[in-house]
């Protein structure tokens, strides 16, 4: 009976000593337009093709960088490590699946059709079964892939491995797109920027995504304390996976890379404005006099602001740098009778961190109380 006691209490300290509390990153980044941001990755691989790392692992890496949603996209066609694992092509999701849902990660069934170019490597998601995919031809497995329901982008379009010279949209993906078999495109993948995508995406009306391709571990990769793994950032009406995948269709994403987001002005803007306040009261600022306004700047991101005009009737700074969580405090000076007169003082910036093509930014007109 004692030893009973005593080999339960030990089961107990050793129970205890398994368990611990985990820090989560939460990253700040707004809701906007009643739309939740769902801070995905959507280009994840794991032991099961030719990455380095256990599925469950790929969850909690992500739970750790504070995402919301990731899908494993394990290639169809190449499996070095096949000698040490044999498995078949849905197992990586389904070892992954329960840790995802312990810790509220959405997890979304995918794979890499992995093909030379054209039309090269394409992610599908929200497939139903990964297996059916093993198709000679690639056109059958990305058939396959649309009438499991999935939503199939591009992968690293501009790769040097497979487009040396220019990055170039072929006659193959005019093609997919016409057939319903091409939906997204990355413009980001890994450290790699793809400005001919961007375009192409706006041109051709495809979703954007940043993802990070990643094979070793996270933290091998990513200083986290530092930076954070290329985002698609993902506008939903719920943070659920249908939500997600309507978003997907509707285009409604947005990329988040470093100190920098890309997406359509639609979506830039609104988040700009839902990540400051600019102190409401009236500034009362008379000619030949000095006024301050103080703009909170409670998002992730660094805002990097360059005058694109001069105002009318006042001086503004010709730059501004909102610095991520500080506030930072403008000083505007009367230059003219008139401005003892206006209602709203009105100054036009370009932010330099936030891109809506490859080489536009994202204009704000910032409106302050005046009288
Ligand atoms: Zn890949």
């Amino acid at each position: 009976m004692l030893l009973n006691r005593l080999s339960l209490l030990f089961i107990a300290f050793f129970i205890t000593l398994s368990l611990n509390a985990q820090q989560r990153k939460e990253i700040q980044i707004p809701d906007i337009l009643g739309y939740k941001t769902l801070k995905c990755d959507f280009h994840i691989h794991t032991v099961f093709s030719d990455g380095l790392v256990w599925p469950t692992v790929r969850v909690q890496e992500a739970w750790l960088e504070g995402l919301d949603a990731i899908a494993i996209t394990d290639h169809i066609e190449y499996h070095p490590h096949s000698s040490d694992i044999t498995a078949d092509h849905n197992r990586s999701y389904e070892i992954a699946e329960p840790a995802a849902d312990r810790s509220g990660i959405i997890l979304v069934r995918g794979a890499e059709i992995t093909r030379s170019m054209p039309p090269g490597h394409l992610n599908v998601l929200f497939i139903k079964n990964a297996n059916l995919l093993e198709r000679e031809d690639v056109i059958d497995a990305l058939k396959e892939a649309r009438d499991q329901g999935a939503f199939i982008f591009w992968n690293h379009p501009g790769w040097k491995k497979q487009q040396p010279d220019s990055t170039l949209w072929w006659k193959e993906h005019t093609y997919l797109l016409k057939n319903n078999l091409l939906h997204g495109i990355e413009i980001y993948n890994s450290e790699e920027f793809y400005p001919e995508a961007l375009t192409w995406a706006n041109e051709k009306n495809l979703t954007i995504l940043g993802n990070s391709d990643i094979h070793a571990p996270i933290q091998i990769k990513y200083d986290l304390n530092d930076t954070h793994r290329p985002i698609t950032l993902v506008f939903a009406k719920e943070k659920n996976k249908s939500s997600l995948k309507e978003a997907l269709f509707d285009r409604r994403t947005a990329v988040y890379v470093e100190n920098t987001l890309y997406g359509k002005a639609d979506f830039l803007e609104p988040l700009f404005f839902a990540s400051i306040h600019i102190n409401t009261s009236p500034v009362q600022l008379k000619n030949q006099g000095v006024a301050s306004i103080l703009i909170t700047n409670t998002s992730d991101l660094d805002f990097e602001l360059e005058l694109v005009q001069p105002a009318v009737g006042f001086g503004c700074p010709e730059t501004i740098f909102l610095e991520a969580h500080h506030s930072t405090l403008v000083e505007l000076t009367g230059n003219s009778e008139e401005v003892g007169q206006m209602k709203t003082l009105k100054m036009y910036y370009s932010v330099k961190n936030l891109f809506t093509a490859p080489d536009e930014n994202l204009i704000v007109t910032l409106d302050i109380n005046n009288l």
